[in-house]
């Protein structure tokens, strides 16, 4: 027994790191089955679940049969498109305000795909980007809610690219970062035009020094903060280092100032950001049509 147990040990161990230690980008465990009602260690607990399993389920060559994905030979939607992107941090007292229009501070691929883009045959993805205005109003000195909860399909906080941040999941239920093709910088269109990324975007910096914990990438909906990939003394954290939610407590850089407190964090493993709320979230906060604004 115990033999068996070194073996499945050593296998969960290559499929996550290379022989430097670090992540294997070009192995990453595929996040699918990966969904709960409840909070659960390196799962998403989505608020609901309707279409899953009956989506077109997206796939190609960088899937493997063995369970894993190559995150960094995965072919990207082309192009270099600048965008007119908008957000405003105002940190008074209590709240701090986002306001944006969800556009990104740095180039996306074209959308709709253009018949020549070579990952036309994976995801056609029919939808221009589009700005969405925002207004969120987040605590910030958030709480630990007395129970965690769901986290929404769509939108479950903002990075400071000025985008959404997405949950791990795509309509189909699956893991999106292994499924779904995305820009360079891992964004891509939904339906209604809203860019936004699964995972942390590798278009945003968190952070200069790699011996430390990563800088603040983005807000959760709940107003905690949302970290890079590194912990503290610069470790590159997988789920196991984190709670059900995918954040754990420690001190951090918060408003300019060091303070103990709950923060999420990005991890190049499933889920990749936030599994669910561990604060309060801002629930009527959703992107407004800017049409509907005017
Ligand atoms: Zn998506
Ligand atoms: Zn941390």
């Amino acid at each position: 027994m115990k033999f068996i147990y070194i073996i499945l040990g050593s296998m969960a161990f290559i499929a996550l790191t290379n022989a430097n230690g670090g992540i294997d980008k070009s192995r990453l465990p595929i996040g699918d089955g990966k969904v709960s009602n409840k909070p659960m260690v390196g799962y998403v607990w989505p608020c609901q679940t309707n279409g899953f399993g009956t989506r077109r389920e997206h796939s190609g060559p960088w899937l493997r049969d063995d369970g894993t994905y190559d995150f960094a030979n995965k072919p990207a939607a082309a192009g270099e498109v600048l965008w007119p992107s908008d957000m405003h941090i105002e940190t008074q007292g209590l709240e701090r305000t986002v306001t944006g229009n969800l556009l990104p501070n740095h180039p996306t691929g074209i959308f709709p795909k253009s018949t020549t883009d070579p990952t036309y045959q994976y995801a056609p993805n029919p939808h221009p980007i589009k700005a969405r205005e925002i207004l969120m109003r987040l605590p910030t000195t958030p709480v630990l809610a007395e129970h965690a909860s769901c986290v929404p399909m769509g939108a479950v906080g903002i990075m400071l690219s000025g985008a959404a941040l997405f949950n791990g999941l795509d309509a189909n239920g699956q893991d999106a970062v292994a499924h779904e093709i995305q820009d360079k910088c891992q964004g891509h269109p939904e339906r209604n035009g809203t860019y936004h990324y699964h995972n942390l975007s590798t278009c945003l910096k968190d952070g200069n020094n790699s011996n430390e914990h990563s800088a603040l990438v983005g807000y959760a909906f709940d107003g905690f903060g949302v970290y890079g990939h590194r912990g503290e003394g610069g470790k590159e954290l997988v789920s196991a280092d984190l709670d059900a939610c995918h954040g754990h407590t420690h001190e951090i850089m918060w408003d300019g100032q060091r303070k103990r407190m709950y923060h999420y964090h990005a991890t190049w493993e499933y889920p990749y950001t936030v599994g669910c709320y561990r604060g309060t979230p801002e629930r009527l906060a959703r992107p407004v049509d800017a049409r509907s604004q005017r």
